[in-house]
């Protein structure tokens, strides 16, 4: 089996090394991360500068890239071989509920599963690295359960996976949940610059709104590990009827031939 390691947070995160750790002696395992924090670059791809692969001292590569970048370049030249499982993070926070839209994480992994790579995306839930060991723990007995039972191989799928920050002994179980949703963000942080220009600072992600029974929310804050199979596909299927009714009412106000 061969598996591509990618994340956000850059090729010198603890989430990254301990993923790698984990899955080295079940895999040939590759990663190729960003050489800075990329969070919430979600799919991005950088079209007008060069991108430059280097290998650090313990055999990563890094690119001067985006989380996608590093996905795309590592699967259309870098590698000479086709990986069979794609796998990002572990993040540093949670990408749960609207987290999925923005996160570079899952953006990586989405990379994978657009080239038809089986690809999941790893986050822990809170930003402190707590129990690092544990979730990388959980990630490789997760692989080596889809390894055991199949799962790879077949037509690709993307599975966002939040793991609680505890101790092995009090994680819970893998629960299929769906995405919960989150409030706006906060308002931007505005500072003044030392020449008197205002600065705005992004402020912080929102609060759950949607954190019902089946969310990612209320399966993590039970300390079980949320599993949410995404898929690409933005239309909105059930107000499709709808939107035809629309699309026939401006377009008969809009002089159509
Ligand atoms: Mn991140």
């Amino acid at each position: 089996m061969r598996i591509l390691i990618s994340n956000d947070d850059g090729f010198q995160a603890p989430g990254v090394v301990a993923l790698y750790e984990a899955l080295k002696d079940i895999a040939q395992v590759e990663v190729v991360a960003p050489e800075h924090n990329n969070s919430a670059k979600s799919n991005a791809l950088t079209l007008h500068s060069p991108l430059y692969v280097h290998r650090a001292a313990n055999g990563f590569r890094y690119v001067n890239g985006t989380p996608a970048d590093c996905v795309h370049i590592a699967l259309t030249g870098l590698l000479d071989y086709r990986p069979d499982l794609v796998v990002s993070g572990i993040n540093n926070g949670a990408n749960m509920g609207d987290d999925t839209i923005y996160s570079g994480t899952v953006g990586a992994a989405m990379e994978g599963y657009l080239f038809g790579i089986p690809s999941i995306a790893f986050s822990q839930v809170q930003r402190d690295w707590l129990h690092l060991d544990a979730a990388a723990s959980k990630a490789r007995q997760m692989v080596l359960q889809m390894v055991e039972k199949n799962l790879l191989g077949g037509s690709p799928w993307l599975l966002n996976v939040n793991i609680p920050n505890l101790p092995s002994d009090q994680l819970g179980r893998v629960k299929l949940c769906r995405l919960g949703r989150r409030h706006a963000a906060e308002p931007v942080i505005t500072q003044q610059s030392p020449r008197g220009e205002t600065m705005y600072w992004i402020g912080a992600a929102g609060a759950a709104k949607d954190d019902a029974d089946g969310t990612d929310f209320h399966a993590t804050a039970q300390g079980h590990i949320a599993i949410t199979p995404l898929k690409v596909d933005l239309t909105d299927h059930d107000n499709l009827g709808y939107w035809a009714q629309t699309a026939a009412l401006l377009s008969s106000g809009m002089g159509a031939a």
